[in-house]
């Protein structure tokens, strides 16, 4: 391999021990403790152990968890309720509501109806605007992570070409927009780019936010490009690969980010950031 690694779990772990000491301290000095609502509707197994994992890194970093497990059955006119409290209660400073929803909801009501002070999941169209603006409160925990990783390498941002393939509104557009902010030339690609892999070659920052396995290969990337693969695809074996075919780009690449063990842990991370950020603003220290 001649890319170094971006490991996703070592620069997690480091920011997760920075937030626990930042805990400690805002809770010793205005009496807050950061508190988040994890809201959960159905039996969706993955989804059951994504709030799990989430709830672990909070108790780790002491971060208080408000947890919700409503039935499949669960009316939207009461999930709609439930977060009209939690958006009123002074021990929450973020709201989760974990996707996917069951089909009788509609998400984004549900995702709209969150206060955008405690959206601490960076999805609230109030919050998405800011970003466009340049001024966010809430950035989404992805594509936050993603800068992050990016940033740990002291590879400087400004003036490089970039390239994100994927538009969707919680990687693609988040990550083009922080990118742009940071003073690189963005390119944003989708389905229907015309040669993508030309494009793609162009980038010497390149982010891969598809899902689709393994689909960028050595041909579509630039030497000594830094790449940053937000795939997560499961295989037919019950293993996980990204969106870059990790084998043969990491021969060509500069940097590259490892699937798992990249943004995954990165956008956990940064939900704790986000919550831990929240709750400085409501002490008034932030
Ligand atoms: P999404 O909403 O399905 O969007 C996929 C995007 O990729 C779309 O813009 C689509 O283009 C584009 N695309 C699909 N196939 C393409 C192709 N063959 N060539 C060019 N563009 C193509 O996906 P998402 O929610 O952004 O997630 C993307 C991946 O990231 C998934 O694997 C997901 O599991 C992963 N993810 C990981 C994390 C994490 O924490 N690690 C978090 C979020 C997402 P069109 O717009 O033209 O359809």
């Amino acid at each position: 391999m001649g890319a170094r690694l971006i490991d996703g779990k070592a620069l997690a772990q480091r920011i997760r021990e920075r937030i626990a000491k930042d805990v400690v301290e805002l809770h010793a000095k205005t009496g807050v403790r950061p508190g988040l609502a994890a809201i959960l509707v159905g039996d969706d197994p993955a989804s059951h152990l994504y709030v799990k994992n989430k709830q672990k890194a909070c108790d780790a970093v002491g971060i208080y968890v408000d947890e919700h497990k409503l039935p499949a059955s669960t009316s939207q006119a009461d999930l709609l309720s439930l977060i009209d409290q939690k958006n009123a209660d002074p021990k929450i400073h973020g709201i989760l509501v974990q996707l996917p929803l069951p089909k009788h909801i509609d998400s984004k009501v549900v995702l709209d109806a969150v206060s955008p002070q405690k959206d601490a999941d960076g999805f609230h169209p109030y919050n998405f605007g800011r970003l466009v603006e340049g001024n966010p409160i809430f950035e989404a925990c992805t594509p936050k992570g993603v800068i992050k990783m990016i940033e740990s390498t002291g590879v400087l941002i400004e003036g490089k070409r970039a390239v994100v393939l994927g538009r969707s509104n919680i990687v693609g557009k988040p990550v083009a927009l922080m990118l742009l902010h940071r003073h690189a030339t963005v390119t944003i690609c989708h389905s229907k780019t015309r040669d993508l892999p030309a494009v793609c070659r162009e980038a010497e920052i390149l982010v891969v936010a598809i899902g689709r396995a393994k689909f960028v290969t050595a041909d579509m990337v630039r030497e000594g490009a830094l790449v940053i693969d937000v795939g997560v695809n499961r295989l037919a074996d019950g293993t996980f690969v990204g969106d870059v075919d990790f084998d043969s780009v990491s021969q060509k690449a500069g940097w590259i980010s490892p699937v798992p063990g990249g943004v995954g842990p990165m956008t956990i991370a940064m939900l704790l950031d986000n919550t831990l950020e929240s709750a400085k603003r409501f002490a008034g220290v932030l």
